[in-house]
C-alpha cells in the first residue's frame, strides 16, 4: 500500500506519518529528513541542498528524482508512506516512474487541511530532539522539562528553516507548486481531505479510518 501525505508546512505530515508508522507498520519515507541528513553529512551535494532548504526553496528535480528512484529500487517495504514528496506535478511524474518500477499503484493521498495562522503558530513553536528526532510543540505538546526530550534526554532544537521569513517562502512555494496536486489527485480518485486541526491522536484516527487499516491502538 502506498500513501502520500500532502499538506502545507506545519500541517502535521511528519507527526502523523511517524505515529502511523508505529501504528500499522508503514515505512516512513520523509524527503525533508533525508535531505537534512545529506546536509549534515557535510558532502558537496549536502552543501548545495542546504542552500535551497535554508531559503525555503525546492531542491532541484534531478536530486529528488535520483533519491526517490533509488529508494523505490531498493525498498522491500509493502506499506510505504511518502511524506514531503511529491511537491509538484513534475515530481508526481517521478512518483509514477517509481511506482512503475515497483509494479504498484498509489492507493491514497491524504491531504491535511490546516488554516494559515495555525500553520505559522505550529512552525514557530516546533522543536525536535537532536538525538531521536521526536517532534514537540512548545504550546500544545511541550516536553516535561524545557529544552529536553522526554524520550532520551536529547537537546531540543529548532529547524533553521522554521523562521517567519523562511515560512513565508515555503508557504508561497506550497501554494504555487504543491496545491495543484490536489486537483491532480482528486481527478485520479485517490485524494482524501482530513481535518488537521484536531489533536494528533484524533487526526491519526481519522487517517486510519480512510486507510481502512487496523491500528495497534497506540494512536
Ligand atoms: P519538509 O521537511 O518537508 O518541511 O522540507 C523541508 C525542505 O526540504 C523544503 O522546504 C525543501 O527545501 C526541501 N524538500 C523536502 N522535500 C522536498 C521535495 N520533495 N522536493 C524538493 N525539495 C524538498
Amino acid at each position: 500500500m502506498i500513501v502520500v501525505f500532502l499538506g502545507a508546512p506545519g500541517s502535521g505530515k511528519g507527526t502523523q506519518a511517524d505515529m502511523l508508522k508505529d501504528e500499522c507498520g508503514f515505512y516512513h519515507f520523509d524527503t525533508g529528513s533525508v535531505l537534512r541528513g545529506e546536509v549534515a553529512s557535510g558532502s558537496d551535494l549536502g552543501a548545495r541542498i542546504g542552500g535551497y532548504i535554508n531559503q525555503g526553496l525546492l531542491v532541484p528535480l534531478a536530486v529528488i528524482r535520483e533519491l526517490l528512484l533509488k529508494f523505490f529500487r531498493e525498498t522491500t517495504a509493502e506499506r510505504i508512506m511518502l511524506d514531503g514528496f511529491p511537491r509538484n506535478l513534475e515530481q508526481a511524474g517521478v512518483l509514477d516512474e517509481g511506482l512503475a518500477e515497483l509494479g504498484d499503484d498509489l492507493d491514497y493521498v491524504i491531504y491535511l487541511e490546516v488554516p494559515r495562522q495555525a500553520l505559522l503558530d505550529r512552525i514557530l513553536n516546533r522543536r525536535f530532539c537532536s538525538v531521536c528526532g521526536e517532534i514537540y510543540n512548545l504550546l500544545t505538546e511541550p516536553p516535561r522539562t524545557p529544552g529536553v526530550c522526554d524520550k532520551d534526554g536529547g537537546a531540543l532544537v529548532q529547524r533553521k528553516d522554521d523562521t517567519q521569513e523562511v515560512f513565508r517562502e515555503r508557504l508561497d512555494v506550497y501554494l504555487e507548486q504543491t496545491v495543484p496536486l490536489l486537483d491532480y489527485y482528486a481527478s485520479r480518485g485517490v485524494l482524501h481531505a482530513v481535518d488537521g486541526t484536531s489533536s494528533p491522536e484524533e487526526v491519526a484516527q481519522a487517517i486510519l479510518g480512510v486507510l481502512g487499516v487496523e491500528g495497534r491502538g497506540t494512536a
